[in-house]
């Protein structure tokens, strides 16, 4: 039996990952489930797999989720505030943490999970794209197995050998990020600074959480991935590229020196790279439904435009620039996507909130978490107080 912690469990990521669990119960165990301050949705989620463990960040939602769970009997202990979040992910009973908090709030327990040499599954881009460097020296030195989410990142995984040095030694000569384009893909400038947060988060074949959603629909999230992939498989920004396939079946590819381009491929479900994580280097059963190509009949590709959508090459300058860059980009873009969802700017400010952040603060190294931690805090309160300037 493998025991688990799912960081995050009350959010899109993390209840794909619980019903994977529910249909392979003889194998997995769930130690530990954690949110922010979902009371009903994580006592629910107690009820149903009694974990030793549920944590919450809010202390007043963890009084009401420990009260409720006390009276139906239950014999999970609930913990309170962000440290409990490591400390659930560290314990020496774990065997597997499912990193799928949003944002960077997840970087401190992701870690913690790796300095335990945990294997981790990464949904959790923005702890990479924050201190990948930092990361993935942790994950080594650690000896952490480290196993990709983001369906593209796992796609790569999975055409790439099991066992290399490096990209170049296994032959890869490029990788392929695919991108849905989301739903704005045809809209015009005009018609982009009309958009409300409910069409941004309406996306066309993925269900997910409001923030990724938002990042999906301003090419912001394929930014992070490119940036999440030069840290994952340790190449330069140029080796990635980025194309728009609206089907989203192919979900990325490995280009080789000979030719060979390898592509994953299936129905958009997360349910599927959450499986090949937990199964690794097994496989297991999900209910995503058989890809049916004859069905789906066509495939498209088409170039991004940087014009519409400049987030993408936003995160490609800040991958080049090293250092903190990435992670003053990825704060200044959680800043201004939760203004976006709460009303306060429009659609086409995120790009402009986040070219000022990225210009304006000088970049530092990144191997130290603490200069990690002071970029990100400064890019929050530089966004801030450009989103509440006049004219934004
Ligand atoms: P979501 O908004 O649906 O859920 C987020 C989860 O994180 C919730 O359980 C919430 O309680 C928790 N959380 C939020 N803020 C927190 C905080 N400050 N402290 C502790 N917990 C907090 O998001 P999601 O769509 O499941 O995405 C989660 C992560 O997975 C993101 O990093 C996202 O980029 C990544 N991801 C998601 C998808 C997807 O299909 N949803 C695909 C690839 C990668
Ligand atoms: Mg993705």
């Amino acid at each position: 039996m493998q025991q688990i912690t799912i960081l995050g469990s009350t959010g899109s990521i993390g209840c794909s990952t619980l019903a994977v669990i529910k249909a392979h119960s003889d194998k997995y165990q769930v130690f530990a489930l954690a949110a922010n301050q979902q009371v009903e949705k994580l006592f629910q989620q107690c009820m149903q797999f009694a974990p030793k463990y549920a944590v919450l960040v809010n202390e007043a939602a963890a009084d009401q989720l420990a009260e409720r769970l006390r009276s139906a009997g239950s014999s999970t202990e609930v913990l309170a505030g962000k440290a409990a979040l490591a400390a659930v992910a560290e314990d020496p009973q774990v065997d597997v943490v499912m990193a799928a908090i949003m944002g960077a709030a997840g970087l401190l327990p992701t870690l913690a999970a790796v300095k335990t040499g945990k294997k981790v599954l990464l949904a959790n881009k923005e702890s990479l794209v924050m201190a990948g460097e930092l990361f993935m020296n942790a994950v080594k030195v650690h000896k952490a197995t480290l196993l990709p989410i983001d369906s593209e990142h796992n796609a790569i995984f999975q055409c790439l050998p099991h066992c290399f040095q490096s990209l170049p030694d296994a032959g890869v000569r490029r990788v392929v990020l695919t991108a849905s384009g989301g739903p704005f893909r045809k809209f015009s400038q005009a018609q982009l600074t009309e958009v409300t947060p409910e069409q941004a988060c309406a996306h066309p074949n993925w269900s997910m959480g409001q923030k990724i959603s938002v990042d999906s629909a301003s090419m912001m999230n394929k930014g992070l991935e490119l940036i999440e992939a030069c840290h994952l498989f340790a190449i330069k920004p140029e080796w990635v590229d980025v194309v728009i396939h609206p089907q989203s079946i192919i979900h990325s590819m490995v280009d080789y020196i000979d030719g060979s381009v390898l592509a994953q491929m299936g129905n958009p479900d997360m349910c599927t790279p959450i499986a090949h994580a937990l199964a690794w280097p097994a496989r297991m059963s999900t209910e995503v439904k058989p890809l049916n190509l004859a069905d789906i009949a066509q495939l498209d590709f088409y170039p991004p435009d940087e014009q519409r959508f400049p987030c993408l090459k936003l995160a490609r300058e800040a991958a080049e620039a090293g250092g903190t860059a990435p992670a003053i980009l990825n704060a200044a873009n959680e800043v201004a996507v939760a203004a976006f969802l709460a009303g306060t700017i429009r659609f086409i400010d995120i790009p402009l909130i986040n070219e000022t952040v990225l210009t304006r603060l000088e970049v530092q190294p990144s191997f130290e978490l603490e200069n990690v931690l002071v970029a990100d805090g400064k890019a929050r309160e530089l966004a801030m107080t450009l989103i509440n300037q006049v004219g934004l």
